[in-house]
């Protein structure tokens, strides 16, 4: 291979590498936004296309430590976390472990959450601009059952 060859590989490899990194920090600094208390829905959509699924379990559990319900278009503070890990139902006679739906100010917020991260792409941050941007779909509200 010649040396000129090897000069264009090597230039192609490093703005990969830059482009990843450029991708990651993004992705970061997207996590800290749904944080904030107040993000709204086109927003949010938005946002959805350059993070992964870890950077969105990140967002809930940030939330969550922070005390606020994990699905990031709810401002409802969550003081009061049960300590226990499982929930016995006596009607179904079940035992359900509750570490993520503690997470969540009432059973919509949890399922609503639920489906957002089913949505979010698992491809490589950095490539997702070569492809289709997916159309995310909030859960509608009247799909909540009135015993949750
Ligand atoms: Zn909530």
């Amino acid at each position: 291979m010649s040396t000129a060859n090897n000069q264009q590989l090597r230039e192609q490899l490093i703005a990969a590498v830059v482009k990843k990194r450029a991708a990651l920090a993004r992705a970061h600094q997207i996590v800290v936004t749904l944080l904030e208390q107040q993000v709204d829905e086109q927003t949010f959509l938005s946002l959805l296309t350059q993070i992964g699924p870890e950077n969105y379990a990140d967002v809930v559990e940030e939330r969550h430590i922070n005390k606020l319900c994990g699905y990031p278009l709810c401002d409802v503070a969550v003081e009061k976390v049960p300590t226990k890990q499982y929930q016995i139902c006596a009607i179904r006679n079940k035992v359900y472990d509750i570490t993520e739906r503690k997470k969540f100010c009432s059973g919509y917020c949890f399922k609503a959450s639920e489906y957002i991260k089913s949505q979010v792409p698992t491809s490589p941050l950095w490539l997702r601009d070569t492809e289709k941007k997916p159309d995310f779909k909030l859960l509608p509200r009247e799909n909540l059952k009135p015993a949750q």
